[in-house]
């Protein structure tokens, strides 16, 4: 059986250490993050969340949710370790005060959904989407809807939903079918089939506030005739108690590959009432504020999963017996040695550290540069850590999630044969981990996003700023951490010329860039990774004791085994899509 222990020390590095997000206290809204605080949250957090939802990982993924009579009822001890959760105040815990949240940073909320990620995937969704309602309605709700909603979602008494798909609207919502009919009365009535709706139906909130796309009658067509809905599953009376069932029913909810413990449902909206949140038509534009921190929460559990197994084949590799290593003289002894002593086991757990702890600081600075966006009083810093967030969204979501399902398959590899026996644990983590790669846009939409929008937004200057803040981090580094500034300074130099490439081949052939644009987002995340591997290499070769000297191996291994992968991603960049795009359709059986 696998186990998971929230990884507290690494989360302290990378909060105080690598990002200091005690500098995030200068800005009033922030004033109680205090040191204290912040571990008091690592730890109680980590307490909670490892004795009462990580023990409920493996039962929830044998026993999965279950639909009886359009009711759905999740794995046992889930409700009640969500109640537990909630009333923690953990849902909660980066929300408005004046919504009944605690105020604090996002960053901060990012480690807390880092370990919920590592202590059980399938749990982390519940109120990882009701975090992306209470974003949406942050941004785009009127007065009167923030107020009848919000501080449900960040209590965690009413759960949300994010009722996008359809059968034939998923990465091109602009196919989306579903029908909004006005009423005399300014509400709504809605018509039509979602599919894939996680948590879209279960018994573990009093209600469920669907935020839904719909079109309106004579609406443009394609995504500009599309505006978002919210549709509670009860209706809620004038003094803010709830009322009759809403017209929306669960058909089925879906078998799947992992994640067994959260329900995907099939919604069907059959005349049900719903008032606009936002603009008429912006609908998609909205639903991009919550699929912005949905997209930043998945990277998290691709972390998260990635962490569980990493840990795993750490604890596994020190006590399973094979073999002796090759430098010790077979007469000596005929008894085998743990499998750590082999190189290539060793490789994988390197490589599982480096990929792990690396998304780890590039996760935890992104966040903090949410909290900048929102709340610095500095307009300018305000800007350019918005900026930042965009550049880096889609990489913290694709980048991580590829590597999580790396990680996870290497966990496997590790335990061997064991690794394919389901009471061992490993085999449930892979599993797990395929999904963060399609939802919230597959990687591939990532990757489109990350060389079609985020690259030439202002001029390019998103792609130009991060660079030069990685050229600043080169500047000063010692000679002490040499062994990673100089395959640094070589990857990024790669990177700036295929960036300028594809900037030039999308206008003359969008074939070639967008043929180009997975490779391109992995060479991005690898330098992006080494960016903050050095980081972490200066501060340890600044200190004592074991921990540092594990960060220092690890970077070091990122520098000399995966960085230098950039340079052979050139060639395959500059390719482009001739290769992609001219065997006809009938070659490709
Ligand atoms: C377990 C689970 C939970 C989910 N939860 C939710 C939820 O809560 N709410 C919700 O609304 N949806 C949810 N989804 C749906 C999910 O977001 C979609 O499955 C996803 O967006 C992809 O859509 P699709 O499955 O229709 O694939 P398609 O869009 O058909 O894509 C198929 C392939 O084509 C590629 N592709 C498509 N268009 C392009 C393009 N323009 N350029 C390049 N490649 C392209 C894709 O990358 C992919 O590889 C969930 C799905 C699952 C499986």
């Amino acid at each position: 059986m696998a186990s998971y222990k929230a990884p507290t020390r690494d989360m302290d590095f990378v909060l105080n250490e690598i990002i200091n997000v005690g500098s995030l206290t200068e800005i009033e809204k922030f004033a109680d993050a205090t040191a204290d605080i912040v571990a008091g949250v690592l730890d109680e957090a980590a307490k909670q969340i490892d004795n009462t939802i990580g023990v409920l990982n493996e039962s929830g993924d044998a026993e999965g949710a279950q639909l009886n009579n359009g009711e759905v009822t999740v794995p046992t001890g889930f409700k009640e370790a969500y109640k537990a959760y909630a009333e923690s105040g953990w849902i909660g815990l980066d929300k408005d005060v004046e919504f009944d949240g605690q105020g604090l940073p996002y960053a901060l909320a990012t480690a807390v959904t880092d370990m919920l990620s590592g202590a059980n995937a399938a749990f982390s969704l519940y109120p990882g989407l009701s975090n992306g309602a209470y974003e949406a309605l942050r941004a785009h709700g009127s007065q009167e809807q923030k107020e009848k909603y919000m501080s449900h979602l960040s209590q965690g008494d009413w759960s949300g939903t994010m009722c996008l798909t359809e059968p034939g609207a998923g990465s091109d919502l602009g196919q989306v079918r579903t029908k909004a009919e006005p009423q005399d009365d300014g509400s709504y009535l809605i018509e039509g089939n979602k599919i894939f709706i996680t948590a879209g139906e279960h018994d573990m909130t009093d209600n469920i506030l669907h935020l839904v796309l719909a079109r309106t009658p004579g609406a443009p067509e394609g995504i500009r005739g599309i505006s978002m809905f919210i549709a509670p599953k009860f209706l809620i009376n004038e003094d803010g108690s709830l009322g009759e069932r809403n017209a929306v029913e669960c058909a089925s909810i879906e078998e799947k590959m992992g994640i067994h413990g959260s329900c995907t449902c099939v919604l069907n909206f059959n005349g049900a009432k719903a008032h606009l949140v936002g603009e008429l038509n912006k609908g998609i534009q909205n639903m991009f504020v919550m699929m912005n921190s949905a997209r930043l929460m998945v990277g998290l559990q691709g972390l998260g999963v990635a962490e569980r197994a990493t840990q795993n084949a750490i604890t596994y590799a020190k006590e399973r017996k094979q073999g002796r290593p090759l430098t010790r003289k077979a007469e000596s002894s005929f008894d085998s040695d743990t499998i750590i002593v082999h190189p290539d086991v060793r490789r994988m757990l390197l490589n599982m550290k480096a990929l792990t702890e690396g998304c780890r600081m590039m996760a935890y600075d992104t966040a903090k540069h949410v909290d900048l966006s929102e709340h610095h009083p500095d307009e300018a810093v305000r800007a350019s850590s918005k900026a930042r967030v965009d550049l880096m969204t889609p990489v913290c979501k694709a980048f991580t999630t590829d590597a999580g399902v790396e990680v996870t398959s290497m966990g496997i590899q590790v335990y061997g044969g064991h690794g394919f026996i389901t009471e061992n644990g490993m085999e449930q983590n892979m599993r797990d981990s395929k999904i963060f790669c399609l939802y919230e846009g597959t990687n591939g939409i990532q990757a489109m996003d990350l060389i079609g929008r985020k690259l030439s937004m202002a001029n390019g200057q998103l792609p130009r700023d991060f660079f030069a803040e990685v050229k600043a981090e080169l500047a000063s580094a010692s000679d002490e951490v040499a062994f990673i500034a100089e395959p640094l300074s070589v990857a990024l130099a790669d990177l700036e010329e295929v960036t300028n490439w594809l900037v030039e081949s999308k206008a003359a052939n969008p074939n070639d860039s967008a043929a180009s644009a997975v490779d391109y987002l992995q060479a991005f995340g690898l330098v992006s990774l080494g960016y903050y591997w050095l980081r972490a290499a200066k501060v340890s070769a600044a200190k004592d004791g074991v921990f540092y000297q594990g960060k220092l191996a690890t970077a070091r291994f990122f520098a000399t085994k995966l960085l230098p992968k950039v340079h052979g991603l050139v060639p395959v960049i500059l390719a482009g899509g001739d290769c992609v795009m001219e065997p006809a359709e009938e070659l490709i059986v």
